[in-house]
Parts: C-alpha cells; structure tokens; sequence
C-alpha cells in the first residue's frame, strides 16, 4: 500500500518546479508519518532542480528543511506520538552499521539516503523531498523539536543551521577563537548567530555592499568587504576558521592570509575543482588547512535544536506560498533573501 502524495517537482533542469502527485510508502513498522508545515528552501535544492551538480534524476521534488507534525506511527515507534512538531533534515538513512554510523556522522555513511534523490534500502524507491504535504521517515531520522521555537524559523536549522554548527563544534569554536563567515546567505545567518552564541568573535566576509546593518543584528563584530584589498589586509593573520558558504567556483587566495596560524577555512558550499591556483604558501607558512564539511549527524542535529532551543535562536525567514517557489529561486541567485524563504505548506491544498 501507498499514499497519495502532492508536492511541487522539478521535471528538467530548464523548466520551472510545477505541482506534482506522486506516491509514498505506507508506515514501517518503525516509521512516523508526518503532515509536512513549513519547508525551508535551500541553495542546494536550486542545485539540484537545475543539475548543477550533474547528479539529478527527474522528476525530483526538492526540500530537506522540513518541519511538520506527526499524524501516524509505525507499531514500533518508541519516541514520537501523534501532534508531536517534529523535523527532519537532509538525511533518512543510512547503513547504521559502518564505523561513520557508529560515531553519529551518518552524513559520510558510504549508504546515507538523502531525503530527496537518494534510494530506500529497503523497497529501493527514490526518496522525495519536503516542497510536498506529506513525508514517512523511519523515527531514528526524525527529530524532536524544543517547544520553544517558533515552527516557521526553526525549519532552516535542520539544514543551514547544521551545516554551520557541525564545523564550528568540529573546530572547537568558543570564547577563545575567532571565527569567520564568508558570504551572507542562508547557511551564513545562521553561521554568525551560532558562533556568536557559543561566544566567539565574529566576522563576516562579503561581496555586498548595504548587508552591514543586518550582519551586525545577527551576530558579526566585524564586516569586512572581500573585494576591498586595504579591508582584506586589515584581517591579516586573523581567524581560527573561516566557514565559507559561497556556492560557486571563486578565488580562495585572498582568504588563506587571513587565517591566524594552524587556522583552518571550511568549504560547505561550493563543490568542485577551486580557480585560480590555490597557492599554498601561506597554508606551509603557517600550517594552514583548507577544509571540506558535509551538513551533520542526527545525534548532532538534535544537540543544534536543543542548543537553538535553550538560547532561543530561530532562522530569519520570509514566508512564501508553495507558487512563489521559481521567483524565490530567482531571488535567491541575485542574494535577495533575508535570510531563508520557508514554504508554508497549507498553501499547497489551498490553492
Ligand atoms: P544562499 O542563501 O544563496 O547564500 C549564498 C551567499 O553566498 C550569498 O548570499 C552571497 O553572500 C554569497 N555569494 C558569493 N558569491 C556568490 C555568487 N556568485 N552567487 C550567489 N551568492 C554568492 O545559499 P545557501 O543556501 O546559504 O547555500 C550556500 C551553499 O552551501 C550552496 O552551494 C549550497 O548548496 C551549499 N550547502 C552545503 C551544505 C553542506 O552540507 N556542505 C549544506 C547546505 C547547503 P554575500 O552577498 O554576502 O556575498
Ligand atoms: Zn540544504
């Protein structure tokens, strides 16, 4: 048995998303069925709707920042009950048995099933993302929600907020360390409030003039424009890590002397071969790395919402219908977006 489903999908890279009905499991017995609310809008889902990354399948409903509302649990369901808010994020699988699974980072699991594009283990359907009113999800994936977050700004945790928080735990950052963000978007926002919140001193980096205003209200003691040289070399030897968001080729170099010693610049946007030459002097000089980091794990995700819960931190949103879905893409491409759009799913029947 199935369940019919309505979501909106890309159906080739040149083509607007456009509303889709398609079908979903019935629960496992370890499943939780959950009525989709609010779904964030990622850079990766405009990626992905367009191969940007040459890896999608069509038709492919994007979305993985997904909050929403337990409607039905599988018999085996120990953790989640019918009205629980609930979230999930990127991931819904993954082997559970390698040594990645068995420390929690089931993001570099070998067999970590992607909440959209990936395939189920078990019945080897392809996995369909949250722009859609309904999701099943084995409860091991799901996660718990704190009460006090509002549910339309908590949606981007599950996606930029771990994506930023996963590197700032790995690399230790906190009262001692100075920390850098490059590029204020979605995944940058929440960069700056989470390093603000476990105590460093922030910076961001940015092509824009006129977001000075807004980077300071969200976390960053200092701004420096990245296409300004006496800017630049004003931070020299500066940062413990450098979180860099931008999700196209650009040039590294102009990064690497700012980074204090031992310092490290972390890529969680841009995929692919680095242009120019990335010169490597200042990373001997001073044993320097450059860094890659893949969202995070569920048990890490988890620790974000609680964390998120306890200093009341919630992403900047503005609301859209599910119609509005190819205009926000739009927007997004030119930097118009303060700082998540988050679908509201009610108007997907509504309309
Ligand atoms: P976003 O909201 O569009 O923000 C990207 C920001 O990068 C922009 O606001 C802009 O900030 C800056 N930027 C610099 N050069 C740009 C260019 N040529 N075009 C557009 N923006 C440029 O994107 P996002 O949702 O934060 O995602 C950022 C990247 O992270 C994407 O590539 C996404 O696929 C990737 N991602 C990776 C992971 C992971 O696990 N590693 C997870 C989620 C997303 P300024 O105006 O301040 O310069
Ligand atoms: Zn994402």
């Amino acid at each position: 048995m199935t369940m019919n489903v309505l979501g909106y999908a890309a159906t080739h890279a040149k083509e607007d998303l456009a509303p889709i009905r398609f079908e979903r499991r019935d629960a496992r017995p370890d499943d939780v069925v959950i009525e989709i609310l609010y779904c964030g809008v990622c850079h990766s889902d405009l990626h992905t709707a367009r191969n940007d990354w040459g890896w999608t399948t069509y038709p492919i409903v994007p979305g993985h920042e997904i909050i929403g509302r337990v409607v039905a649990v599988g018999r085996d369901v120990t953790r989640f009950k019918p009205g629980d808010p609930v979230g999930v994020g990127c991931l819904v699988d993954s082997c559970r048995q390698c040594d990645a699974c068995a420390s929690g980072e089931e993001q570099y699991c070998d067999g970590a099933t992607y909440t959209y594009g990936g395939e189920d283990r078990h019945d080897h359907t392809k996995t369909q993302g949250g722009y859609s009113n309904k999701i099943v999800v084995s409860e091991t994936f799901v996660l718990r929600i704190p009460d006090r977050l509002d549910l339309k700004g908590a949606a981007p945790l599950l996606c930029a907020g771990i994506t930023t928080w996963s590197p700032l735990r790995h690399w230790k950052a906190g009262k001692d360390s100075r920390v850098a963000v490059v590029g204020l978007g979605g995944l940058g926002h929440m960069a700056l409030k989470l390093a603000k919140a476990l105590g460093a001193e922030v910076t961001l980096f940015t092509r824009s003039k006129g977001k000075e205003q807004d980077a300071r209200r969200l976390g960053a003691d200092h701004i420096v424009l990245s296409g300004v040289e006496a800017q630049m070399a004003a931070v020299r030897g500066r940062f413990n890590l450098i979180i860099d968001t931008v999700p196209y080729v650009h040039d590294l170099n102009p990064y690497l002397p700012t980074l204090a010693m031992d310092g490290t610049l972390v890529l969680v946007g841009y995929l692919g071969g680095l242009e120019p030459f990335l010169n490597t002097t200042p990373m001997v000089l001073r044993r320097k790395s450059v860094a890659g980091s893949l969202i995070g794990g569920i048990q890490e995700t988890q620790e974000l919402l609680d964390f998120c819960g306890q200093h009341g931190i919630t992403s900047d949103v503005e609301v859209i219908p599910m119609q509005d879905i190819n205009v926000a893409f739009e927007r997004m491409l030119k930097s118009d977006v303060k700082y998540r759009f988050v679908i509201d799913m009610a108007t997907l029947k509504a309309r």
